[in-house]
């Protein structure tokens, strides 16, 4: 179901398997594809040391900023579809190692908390791989009942590993 609507929604992209900043960039260039959604803003690609099981490689993440006449739960099983086609699978471990991810991050003022979908995403506060490059692209925008992106940002870059932008 569409609406007439535009919508803001922001995706979390990241990969470290089969190069990853290519993952990146094609998974990117997919959200460009999905019906009723305009793909306006992408923020450079960072490389971050793997959160969870240590012994996998680095990922590459960044985030990108979408305009959408969708549903939030159409948007997501959009991003589903997309990982599937670029050989994700969903059989390893949890945080294990991934060729794409795409997480929804948030959507305008919408609050959910859902099993299979959970907006704004309950990893936001504490991932500086999200924060970051997400900064670049909406410093302004406020994560319901989170606060804006660039305070979120701030508090966090003192105390996390380093990321390395590499565009
Ligand atoms: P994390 O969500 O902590 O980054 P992950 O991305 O590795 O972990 P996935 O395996 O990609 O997790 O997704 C697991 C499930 O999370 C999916 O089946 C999906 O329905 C659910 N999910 C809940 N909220 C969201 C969201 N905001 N974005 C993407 N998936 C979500
Ligand atoms: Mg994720
Ligand atoms: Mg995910």
């Amino acid at each position: 179901m569409t609406e007439p609507r535009w919508r803001p929604a922001y995706i979390g992209i990241g990969s470290n398997l089969d190069t990853p900043a290519e993952q990146v960039s094609r998974g990117i260039s997919a959200l460009a594809t999905i019906p009723n959604t305009k793909l306006m803003l992408q923020s450079s690609r960072y490389v971050s040391a793997p959160m969870g099981p240590a012994d996998q490689p680095d990922y590459v993440n960044a985030v990108a900023a979408l305009l959408t006449q969708l549903q939030p739960a159409d948007l997501l099983s959009e991003l589903q579809a997309i990982e599937t086609a670029h050989g994700r699978t969903r059989d390893g471990e949890r945080w294990g190692p991934r060729i794409l991810d795409l997480d929804l991050l948030a959507f305008a003022d919408v609050i959910l908390a859902e099993s299979e979908l959970t907006v704004p995403h309950p990893g936001i506060v504490e991932r500086s791989f999200v924060l970051l490059p997400w900064a670049e692209i909406a410093p302004c925008y406020r994560v319901p009942g989170l606060g804006s992106i660039s305070d979120l940002a701030r508090s966090i870059e003192s105390n996390e590993s380093p990321l390395t932008k590499i565009d």
